[in-house]
């Protein structure tokens, strides 16, 4: 009898947050175009256009972010009530630019992109930053008009083809494959990467026990010349999504700065995550949270590794366990605490992995290289040797070249991200 119960009581909740979309939002998308400006110091936000996409893929339930990961959070408000109505946090490359050296000294912009399912009625959209005292800060805000005819709706027609079909969109995890730096005559190896990368991902846990909550489609997208740019060997290409390494002078970053060049590809398929495939066997990547992430296809032997590191960024919010790479500086302030969930700087570390501690787990641990497997707090991570703490000696968002599992903390943050996007 309680089981029936409680069955009645999850299809009315189901039924009513189900009632909530179909009040506020039809199945398809609204992207929303900015420029993200300014420098190590100031942000601003100009709006650029809005777009109608053919597709919703996100979830039909899970519409207020209960997670609160990301340097940015975009909120939907009803205009005529004031209602929140849909949430998500995100990152951006534009933040991470700010904090280089360079951005002490220029201010620059860079071509962003929100999306969110296509309002029935008026609603205001609206981005927070994360300011440097840890607080939100409410920096742009748009009324939206879905019945204006400014809203554009001629888009270029890409073909699309399934990797893993798993069921509907709004009950899955949709990945869209992009290509860059594949030439026209290599469409077959486009999808034979395409299918590597599905291999290669479901090979580690959590997402091997899970592989029937995900889609995978891919969108085919040729460029002139084969593979991203590559400044340090003054090599340039003409290709779809102008990738490129050395981005902030770190050679193994491969990223691309026009998101909305991204998103007019990956708007040919429903989606959720984009995740870009570079022809190329040059060692790097990079992923940002719920933007997305890019990798080389044809690393000798560590391309699935690159896939599944990057992608726990993108995807969960992990941060890099590592020390060490990059030229940041004080990517993590160590007075507050990080929102990524395998971080810490122990300044609020009772929301982190602390209830998840052997009992007697000395803070910091001690690293003796021999722990192997042992949960604790050891100090190191986030690109810094001091100050910011990881889970794990060595996981996959750590050194990739010794291990292949992920820690715990990861682990539970991946499969807590699946279960919220195929509610
Ligand atoms: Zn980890």
């Amino acid at each position: 009898m309680k089981k029936i119960i409680l069955l009645v009581v999850i299809l009315f909740l189901t039924y009513q947050s189900d009632a909530q979309f179909s009040k506020f939002f039809e199945e398809k998308t609204l992207r929303l175009d900015y420029y993200h400006c300014g420098n190590a110091k100031t942000e601003q936000y100009f709006f650029d256009e809005l777009i109608q996409e053919q597709f919703w893929a996100g979830s039909l339930t899970y519409l207020i972010d209960s997670l609160g990961y990301g340097n940015q959070r975009m909120e939907v408000h009803a205009a005529d009530t004031g209602e929140l109505i849909y949430s998500r946090g995100f990152s951006t490359l534009f933040g991470e630019w700010q904090t280089t050296p360079e951005a002490k000294f220029t201010a620059c912009c860079y071509p962003e992109s929100l999306i969110l399912p296509f309002p029935k009625e008026k609603v205001v959209v609206s981005i927070q930053s994360l300011n440097r005292m840890g607080i939100f800060e409410k920096n742009f805000e748009y009324t939206v008009d879905p019945k204006s005819y400014f809203i554009k709706k001629e888009r270029e027609k890409l073909p699309v083809f399934d990797v893993i079909n798993s069921g509907i969109p709004a009950k899955t995890v949709d990945i869209v494959l992009l290509p860059e730096g594949y030439a026209k005559y290599q469409e077959k190896l486009f999808k034979d990467d395409c299918q590597k990368f599905a291999s290669e991902f479901f090979r580690y846990s959590p997402y091997s026990e899970n592989k029937n909550k995900f889609n995978i489609r891919g969108v085919w997208a040729p460029s002139k010349e084969e593979g991203p740019d590559v400044p340090g060997d003054n090599s340039w290409k003409k290709t779809r999504l102008n990738a490129s390494y050395y981005t902030f002078d770190s050679e193994r970053y491969l990223m691309i700065k026009d998101y909305q060049g991204i998103r007019d590809v990956a708007g040919n398929a429903p989606y959720d995550f984009i995740y870009i495939l570079a022809n190329t066997e040059k060692y790097g990547g990079g992923a940002v949270y719920n933007f997305y992430g890019i990798s080389a296809a044809h690393h000798v032997d560590e391309s699935g590794k690159i896939y599944i590191h990057e992608f726990g960024h993108l995807f969960a919010g992990l941060g890099d366990e590592y020390v060490g790479g990059v030229e940041y500086s004080e990517f993590y302030p160590t007075n507050l605490e990080p929102w990524e969930p395998n971080l810490t700087t122990l300044v609020g570390f009772d929301k982190k992995w602390k209830n998840m501690l052997p009992e007697g787990t000395v803070i910091p641990t001690p690293d003796k290289g021999k722990n192997g497997d042992k949960l604790g707090v050891y100090e190191g991570g986030g690109y810094v040797s001091k100050g910011v703490y990881r889970p794990w000696p060595n996981c996959l968002m750590n050194n990739l070249h010794q291990i292949d599992v992920f820690c715990p903390v990861c682990i539970k943050s991946i499969q807590e991200m699946i279960d919220l996007n195929c509610r």
